[in-house]
């Protein structure tokens, strides 16, 4: 199946490492004209470097005022993927309030300010457009030490339901994906230790976890036409782990 994006311009969020990094570069290779927007510089440099025809928007989608003048430069977005997030475990009686007040920031609130600024320019548009937001297997399963992160990706999948239909009449389509563990360095942060990730693996029916490319490849087809009736729901890519 072949997915082309000719006249069209991307935006990706935590583009800089991952599973956000490895989508810019393949959403160039269907032709959509990118913008790769991340906090850390040097990787927004390595990525231009590799893929000189993305364009990248250094930002901290924590600061709120940053993030809207970095969105309104990348002008009228047809596609856009909201992939960037933290995650920190903690046990629940060890929850911090910091760790509540940047999981939201990132995770669910510049999710919602950056869709509401594209979405606008959508609907002012009326050229419709598709909007992927990556949520997580930790939104529906309770895993432990993630309550802030699974909470926040909770959030997120409630979210991407109501723009789903509060922008299905302006023909603007929004998904989630829900990934198992997949092989970046966020994963490094609770599955590294085998003793932790062979139990994790077993659990799940396809014995593995997830490749970037698993995850990348569902999120092209959502953004895509080939899904021209997918909106308003949330698709695991968790080697059927949910269904256990
Ligand atoms: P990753 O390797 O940690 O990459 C996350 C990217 O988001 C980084 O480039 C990071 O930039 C950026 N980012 C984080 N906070 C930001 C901020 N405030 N402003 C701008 N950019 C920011 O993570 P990943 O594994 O690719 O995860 C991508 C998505 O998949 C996330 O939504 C995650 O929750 C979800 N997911 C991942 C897994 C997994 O096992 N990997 C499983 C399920 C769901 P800096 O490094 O510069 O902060």
């Amino acid at each position: 199946m072949e997915i082309s994006f000719g006249n069209k311009r991307a935006l990706v969020t935590g583009a800089g490492k991952g599973i956000g990094r490895d989508l810019a570069k393949r959403l160039v290779e269907c032709g959509a004209e990118t913008y790769a927007l991340s906090r850390t510089k040097s990787d927004l440099e390595s990525l231009k470097k590799e893929c000189p025809a993305i364009h990248t928007i250094q930002c901290d989608l924590a600061n709120w005022d940053e993030t809207d003048r970095a969105v309104k430069s990348c002008g009228d977005i047809d596609l856009l993927v909201n992939n960037a997030a933290v995650a920190e475990l903690e046990s629940f009686l060890d929850i911090t309030k910091d760790c509540i007040d940047k999981h939201f920031d990132i995770n669910v609130k510049a999710m919602i300010h950056v869709s509401q600024i594209v979405a606008k320019g959508m609907v002012a548009r009326g050229t419709g457009g598709s909007i992927v937001n990556v949520s997580s297997q930790a939104s529906k399963a309770a895993l432990w030490n993630h309550t802030v992160y699974s909470v926040s990706k909770a959030a997120v999948d409630q979210l991407t339901a109501m723009m789903g239909v509060e922008l299905g009449p302006y023909k603007i389509r929004v998904n989630a994906v829900l990934p198992t563990v997949t092989n970046t360095a966020m994963a490094l942060v609770g599955w590294s230790d085998p003793a932790k990730a062979d139990p994790m693996k077993a659990r799940i029916p396809l014995r593995k976890f997830a490749e970037v490319e698993d995850v990348t490849n569902v999120i092209l087809y959502l953004l895509s036409d080939k899904a021209a009736m997918i909106n308003a729901t949330c698709i695991p890519v968790d080697g059927g782990y949910l269904a256990t």
